[in-house]
Parts: C-alpha cells; sequence; structure tokens
C-alpha cells in the first residue's frame, strides 16, 4: 500500500500558491437557490486560472450573476472526460489552479468529477473541496427518517438486471437510502423500489430550494397514487426508509425458510444438540408439532 498524504495552506487566499503545481478545486454551486452560492466559492471562481465546468452555457449563466470573468472555460464532462481530463491535468501541471464545477451542487456527485479528482491525486496535485449545496443530504436532513447511517446511490442504472443487483443488496440495509432520479422515470422507479423492498416509508423531495420545492412523505404505494394525480416535474431525490427492525428480526428469524427439515434438524445436530433437542427447535421454528417433524424424517428414511 502506497500512503499518500496532502496537507493544504489554508488562508485568506485560498487559492495562493505555494509550489509550480497548481491545485485542483472542486466548486459547489446551488442546485436552485442562487443565494446558496457561498462566498467562497465566488472567490474560488473568481482568482482560478481555468474553471471546468459540465455545460459551459450553463455555467456562464451562473459566472454572470456573480460577474465572475473567468479567464479559460472548459468543458469537462462524461463524453469528453477521457480527452479533456488529461489536458486539464496538463494545465494544473504547468502551474495553473483550475475549478471544476458541475450543473448544480457538488461536483464529482453523480457526475464524472470524480474520475478528475482520482487522474489529479495519481499526479500528486492538492484537491481542494469548497462545500456548499447538495440535493441528497438536503433531501435527507429534511425527510424525517434516520440519518445516523444512509447509502446514497444516486441515479439507478437503466437495466432491469442491472437495477435488480443495484436494490437486491441493499434490502437489508438499514440505513436510509438515497436516489436521484428525474421526472421522466421517477414513476418507474417507485415501481422497482416497491418490487425491491416492498411498500416501505419514503420522501419524494423535489425543486429543492426552488419557489415550489415541495417534500411528499408516505408509503411507495401513497406516493405512487400521488403522482398519478399530480404528474411529476422538477428534479427528484428519493429517500427511502431502511429495513425496520421487526424486519430485519422477521428475516432473520426465517433463515431456516430455504431448508428441508431433514436440513433444518441437521443444522442444529450439526451444532452438538442431542437429535431429540434438534427436533424440537426445528419444530417450534416451524410452528409445528414434532410429531410432524418425527413423520417427515421417518416418511424419508423409509424412502
Ligand atoms: N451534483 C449534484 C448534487 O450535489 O446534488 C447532483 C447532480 S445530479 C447530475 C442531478 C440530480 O440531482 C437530479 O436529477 C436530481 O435527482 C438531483 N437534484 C439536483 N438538484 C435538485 C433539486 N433542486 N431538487 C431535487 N433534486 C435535485
Amino acid at each position: 500500500m502506497t500512503i499518500s498524504c496532502q496537507s493544504s495552506f489554508q488562508n485568506n487566499n485560498n487559492t495562493h500558491k505555494q509550489e509550480s503545481t497548481g491545485s485542483l478545486f472542486l466548486v459547489a454551486t446551488p442546485i436552485g437557490n442562487l443565494e446558496d452560492m457561498t462566498y467562497r466559492a465566488v472567490r474560488t471562481l473568481q482568482e482560478c486560472d481555468i474553471i471546468a465546468a459540465e455545460d459551459t452555457r450553463q455555467t456562464r449563466k451562473l459566472l454572470s450573476h456573480f460577474e465572475i470573468t473567468p479567464s479559460m472555460l472548459f468543458s469537462y464532462h462524461e463524453h469528453n472526460k477521457a480527452a479533456s481530463g488529461p489536458e486539464l491535468i496538463r494545465y494544473i501541471i504547468e502551474g495553473k489552479n483550475l475549478a471544476l464545477v458541475s450543473d448544480a451542487g457538488l461536483p464529482a456527485i453523480s457526475d464524472p468529477g470524480a474520475d478528475l479528482v482520482a487522474l489529479a491525486i495519481g499526479h500528486g496535485i492538492p484537491v481542494i473541496p469548497i462545500p456548499g449545496a447538495n440535493a441528497a443530504l438536503s433531501a435527507l436532513i429534511a425527510s424525517g427518517l434516520p440519518t445516523t447511517t444512509f447509502t446514497f446511490i444516486g441515479f439507478l442504472p437503466r437495466e432491469r438486471k442491472d437495477i435488480r443487483a443495484v436494490l437486491s443488496p441493499l434490502r437489508s440495509a438499514q440505513g436510509t437510502i438515497l436516489f436521484y432520479e428525474s421526472p421522466h422515470r421517477v414513476v418507474k422507479t417507485l415501481a422497482h423500489l416497491h418490487e425491491a423492498f416492498g411498500n416501505r416509508r419514503i420522501v419524494l423531495a423535489r425543486e429543492l430550494t426552488k419557489r415550489y420545492e415541495e417534500f411528499l412523505r408516505g408509503t411507495i404505494e401513497e406516493c405512487t397514487d400521488w403522482l398519478a394525480e399530480h404528474p411529476p416535474l422538477g428534479e427528484y431525490v428519493i429517500v427511502v426508509e431502511g429495513e425496520s427492525k421487526e424486519d430485519a428480526e422477521m428475516a432473520e428469524s426465517a433463515w431456516w425458510r430455504q431448508l428441508s427439515i431433514e436440513e433444518h434438524v441437521a443444522h442444529y445436530e450439526a451444532a452438538d444438540m442431542p437429535r431429540k433437542e434438534a427436533m424440537k427447535k426445528a419444530a417450534s421454528d416451524r410452528g409445528v408439532s414434532k410429531r410432524d417433524i418425527y413423520n417427515t424424517l421417518l416418511d424419508k428414511a423409509e424412502q
């Protein structure tokens, strides 16, 4: 294992150059409400030599609102990241400070920013987060669902089998689960969540920080019915409650369901339980009489 330690000397001028190499600044931008732009984000964008943006048209609007004139505005998105990433890294190595922004919120969350960060770290470039708005965490904190442990998934894949592969291991996750979704797919996604998790409690957080911000709290079925009456509009975060203690206990106590009666009894015998005791325990797990267990084992032995 190679250990690396990056310590950034942070003073009032956060884009202050100490070395000949520049730094990569990950600058959060608002997810709707422009007042969520931080002072530090504005200053960083003003001071950086280059701004790399997912959608340069969108970013120009933001920059013009805050009267920021970028020296260089580069496009960096999913479809050009293979070529654009190394080029941006070359600029940083030459000594330029680069600010990466996404269309909204934190860069590197559900966008290709994480690839640029990995590339920068691979070249020993300091990576400096400039925190701010984020849709998933804003939805989570206002959801009313537990916030102690949570899993962020972002967008689900498109193919049914890939969706299942993501969702099935989450069935027994006890923390809250967070998804991103567009208005066009939200109803379909609720159907996938229902199939995977059953009728759990969810919160649909829509248009966060914007004029028509809305939190819809209910079960998956209730929210689906609501969307049938009120067609989805705007961007969504879907917040799903984790597996309840009761469901977890039920799943735990039903571990034997996949076993035959023979296997069930053998399981206890393998744990050094006398046969009579093992039969009694299997009968009690299954809610049947000891005689039923005995008769089944007898039938099997006679076959
Ligand atoms: N980087 C962003 C962040 O930090 O939250 C997320 C970008 S991701 C490409 C876009 C998705 O985030 C949207 O499809 C939606 O699910 C969610 N999102 C963004 N803005 C939102 C808002 N104002 N309200 C609800 N969800 C939002």
